[in-house]
This record gives C-alpha cells, sequence and structure tokens, in this order.
C-alpha cells in the first residue's frame, strides 16, 4: 500500500518548505516532494530563493560592496589597504556555503517538525475515493504516495528571451549569473527589474562595464517616481550602471566568444552591443511543468497560474496551491505566509494575509524599499495624501555609516492621517521598511510614529522625521 498523508506539498522553496513545517507544527502527517539537487546529488531544499534566488544574490551582493568599499570606500575613513585583489573562486565558494548552511537548515527543520521528504518529482496521479495519489519520480525510481491535502507550491522559472537560448556559459539566467567564474569585461543585463538591478551591480562593483537595456519607458515603474528617480541617479552616477529605458530588442547573435544584441533606442535609432556576457533578467513565469495538471482537471490561466481563490484553493477539492505558481508578487515572503495560512486553513482555523501590505525591497546600494501606496497611486485613485519626508543626510547615524544617500518618505491620508505608504532609498531600508510594515498592519497613523520614541543616532530616526514630516513638524530639517 502506497504511503499515506494527511498533507503532500509538492515545491520546496519558501512557500513549500514552510507550508510543510506548519502542517507538521499542527499534527498533520505531511510530506514534502521537491525535486531540486545540489552538484553532487543530493537534495537541496529551499527552492529558487536559498538555492537560486534571494540568499546567493545576497551573499554575492555583500561580497561586492565589501570589495567596492575596500577599493573606493575606506580611503574615507583614513584606512589605506593598498592594492585589493578579488578572489572570484573563493567569493563563489562563500555563497556556496552560505546556500549549503541555510539549505541544511531547512533538511535539520524537516527532521525536527518530522516532515517526510521526497527527492524527485511530484504530479498528479489519480484521484483515489477522498485521497489524491501522487507519483514521485527521481530518475528511474518512482513511488506513489497518497495524500487527503496537497499543496502546490512549485514555483518559477525564468521567462525566456524568443528566439535566444540560455546556455549559461555566454547567455544566463540568474543561475549563471550568481556563478560567472571570472569578471566579465563587458556586461550586457537585458531587464531592468529587481534581479537585473541586483546582478548587474554585484559585476559592476566587481569591475565589469554593465550595461542595462529594459523595455518599459520608464526606470522602476512599480516603485514611487520619486524614489524611481533618486535610485536611477545613483545607480547611473555612483554605481556606474549604462542604464537605457524604452529599448527594443532586436537579433541577438551568440557567438563563439560573445553575444552581439542589436537594439533600438527610445528615439528609434539603431543600436549594436557586444558582451562577453548576457543575462537575460525579464521576469519569471509560473512553474506547472509536470504536474500533470489536466489528468485531474487542475486549472491553469491565461498567464500561466495555478488559478486559486482568496484563499488559495484550486477548484479541486483539498488542493490548493502558494508562492510564484499562483496570482500576487513573487516575493518569498509573500510565498511563506501562503504557505502558513493555507496550513492553518486545512487546520480549520482562520489566518489571514494582508496583501497590501507587503514590503518590497532591492538590495541596490542604496537599497530601495517600500510598503503600500505610491504618490501616483494615491494621486490615480483620487486619495488625498499629505507627505512627510527626511533625508539620510541629515541623519547622523547615516552620515557616520558613510551611506548618507536618499530619503525616507510616509504618504498618510489627508483627514484619517492613516500611513499610506512609506517608500525609501536608502541604507539597510530593508530592515528600516519593517517598522513601516508594523504600523500600516496596525493601521498607525502618522502621528502614532511621530510619538514613538526612536534609538539615537539610528537610520530610523529618519522613519520618526518622516512622520513628523506629514504634520509638517520635522525637528532636523
Ligand atoms: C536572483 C533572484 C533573487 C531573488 N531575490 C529575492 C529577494 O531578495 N526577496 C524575495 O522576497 N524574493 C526574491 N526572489 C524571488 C523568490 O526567490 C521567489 O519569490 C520564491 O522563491 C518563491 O517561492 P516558492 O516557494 O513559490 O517557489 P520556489 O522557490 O521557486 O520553489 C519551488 C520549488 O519547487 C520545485 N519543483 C517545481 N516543480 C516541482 C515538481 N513537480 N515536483 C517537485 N518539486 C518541484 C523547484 O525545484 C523548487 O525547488 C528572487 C528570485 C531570484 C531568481
Amino acid at each position: 500500500m502506497s504511503q499515506q498523508f494527511d498533507v503532500v506539498v509538492i515545491g520546496g522553496g519558501p512557500g513549500g518548505y514552510v507550508a510543510a513545517i506548519r502542517a507538521a507544527q499542527l499534527g498533520f502527517s505531511t510530506a514534502c516532494i521537491d525535486a531540486t539537487k545540489d552538484a553532487v546529488g543530493k537534495q537541496s531544499l529551499g527552492g529558487t530563493c536559498l538555492n537560486v534566488g534571494c540568499i546567493p544574490s545576497k551573499a554575492l551582493l555583500q561580497s561586492s560592496e565589501n570589495y567596492h568599499n575596500a577599493v573606493h570606500g575606506f580611503a574615507d575613513h583614513g584606512i589605506n589597504v593598498g592594492t585589493v585583489k578579488v578572489d572570484i573562486a573563493k567569493m563563489l565558494a562563500r555563497k556556496q556555503d552560505i546556500i549549503n548552511k541555510n539549505t541544511g537548515g531547512i533538511a535539520y527543520l524537516f527532521k525536527k517538525n518530522k516532515v517526510t521528504s521526497f527527492l524527485g518529482y511530484g504530479s498528479f496521479k489519480a484521484r483515489n475515493g477522498d485521497k489524491w495519489q501522487i507519483e514521485v519520480k527521481d530518475g528511474d525510481k518512482v513511488e506513489v504516495i497518497e495524500a487527503t491535502h496537497v499543496i502546490i507550491a512549485t514555483g518559477s522559472k525564468v521567462r525566456q528571451l524568443p528566439g535566444v537560448a540560455i546556455d549559461n556559459q555566454l547567455v544566463l539566467d540568474n543561475e549563471g549569473a550568481l556563478a560567472i567564474p571570472a569578471v566579465p569585461k563587458k556586461l550586457g543585463v537585458i531587464g531592468a527589474g529587481v534581479i537585473g538591478l541586483e546582478m548587474g551591480s554585484v559585476w559592476k562593483r566587481l569591475g565589469a562595464d554593465v550595461t542595462v537595456l529594459e523595455a518599459m519607458p520608464t526606470f522602476l515603474g512599480a516603485a514611487d517616481e520619486q524614489v524611481a528617480k533618486d535610485a536611477f541617479k545613483y545607480l547611473t552616477k555612483e554605481t556606474g550602471l549604462a542604464i537605457t529605458n524604452g529599448v527594443k530588442i532586436g537579433e541577438i547573435k551568440v557567438g563563439k566568444k560573445d553575444v552581439t544584441v542589436n537594439w533600438t533606442d527610445a528615439a528609434g535609432a539603431e543600436q549594436k552591443s557586444v558582451f562577453d556576457k548576457l543575462i537575460v533578467s525579464i521576469g519569471r513565469v509560473p512553474n506547472t511543468d509536470g504536474l500533470n495538471a489536466d489528468a485531474v482537471g487542475l486549472k491553469i490561466n491565461e498567464r500561466g497560474q495555478v488559478e486559486v481563490d482568496d484563499d488559495c484553493r484550486t477548484a479541486l477539492p483539498n488542493v490548493w496551491a502558494i508562492g510564484d505558481v499562483i496570482r500576487g508578487p513573487m516575493l518569498a515572503h509573500k510565498a511563506s505566509e501562503e504557505g502558513v495560512a493555507v496550513a492553518e486553513r486545512i487546520a480549520g482555523q482562520h489566518p489571514h494575509v494582508d496583501y497590501n501590505v507587503i514590503p518590497w525591497v532591492i538590495y541596490t546600494s542604496p537599497e530601495i524599499a517600500w510598503v503600500g501606496k505610491t504618490e501616483q497611486q494615491l494621486k490615480a485613485e483620487g486619495i488625498d495624501y499629505k507627505k512627510g519626508q527626511f533625508l539620510f543626510s541629515a541623519n547622523g547615524r547615516a552620515l557616520a555609516l558613510g551611506e548618507a544617500k536618499g530619503f525616507v518618505k510616509m504618504l498618510a491620508d489627508a483627514k484619517t492621517d492613516r500611513i499610506l505608504g512609506v517608500h525609501i532609498v536608502g541604507p539597510f531600508a530593508s530592515e528600516l521598511i519593517s517598522e513601516a510594515v508594523v504600523a500600516m498592519e496596525f493601521n498607525a497613523s502618522s502621528e502614532d510614529i511621530a510619538r514613538i520614541v526612536h534609538a539615537h543616532p539610528s537610520l530610523s530616526e529618519a522613519l520618526h522625521e518622516a512622520a513628523l514630516g506629514c504634520d509638517k513638524r520635522s525637528l532636523h530639517s
């Protein structure tokens, strides 16, 4: 007889592994199936996020920033380090070590919580009474397990540029971009989204000449316009990325040692760029490959997403889906929260995920982070708002860090004073945004933040000052 589980999760990324742990905590017999293997064929849990996404990119961003600071920043502090050399092999090995620690940590958590882990591809086989039969396939090894509830957490994969195959030698996706063995002289990046900007920053800081080509006419269209404008200035002038918006990519020719990209600029002039390596980062698409969705009537919508309701339920009985494979932002923390919520719904609880208060972060230098509505959204929706803004150049801690770029902007309802959005470009924006998330989740007003004691000297004082600014009473500007 097949092994039986209350809950089987397909996919072990931040959506799936968190769902599995929470389901096990709630007393369900739980299994998680994941196909990702490391270089020696061992299971490597954690999905895109831990293996080829959030964590390795942040490891390389930190290493490259350290290098950049040693070359360009330490002298300001009176520290002369002489000739600084970069050892890419060691940098990549450190990154791999961080990945291993994280993925190993998930394996440990599975053991601790008694989650049964299966290595291989999971797919729907059939409905057997009130159970789902799930096939697990790893090479020639095939087994069938049964589950009362199935959570699909198969994540996303790279959106391919038509006509250009990714070989991860010359034309790279995120996986290749995180493993370039030597700093390329000329690096092309197609797509100025989060991944393109982060990967472009890494290799630029390490010495590559980086050109970023973006089809959209405006830079970071989803961000607050003022933040996007400031970030563009820093990323082009200080980081040194050559970013061009409004381009139309034409023919791409992959040679033996380089890649030629023909493109048309916003004015219609034809351009040609030759790169040693080309990163394609034009977004990601949901991954439903191999789930055998048709066999059981699992609905995939026109965007390739598993169709779910507001509670992540599919139309099939006891089949749920979470994370990148469904609607909503492709963010690890969104996937994890959906995982927790689904496990709790299976247990009959009534959790909720507040999609209006999900933080966004771009880990460039300076970092960019926001939560809630942008000014342009508030204007479009006809919402009357007030704003408070504070520059990091007037913040003592930022000056001491040597990171006094950017600002915090708080937007609050003109009548009720409720905070509607917070936008940050500046040092540790990724950490600072949490205060805004908590405040918004508790329906705080700008005055609530203005009346909270913030430690001095700290970057959080900039948020405090922005809150004071909503009432035109900033103390330090
Ligand atoms: C370079 C890069 C940087 C990123 N940085 C950030 C960041 O800083 N912050 C952030 O929030 N997000 C970031 N993201 C996005 C983040 O990685 C995703 O939103 C997140 O991983 C989605 O989680 P998930 O669990 O839905 O899917 P995934 O993490 O994609 O995991 C899905 C897992 O399911 C497995 N799988 C797929 N099909 C099957 C099957 N049939 N059977 C078994 N296993 C299967 C896959 O192999 C994978 O292991 C980044 C992404 C990239 C590419």
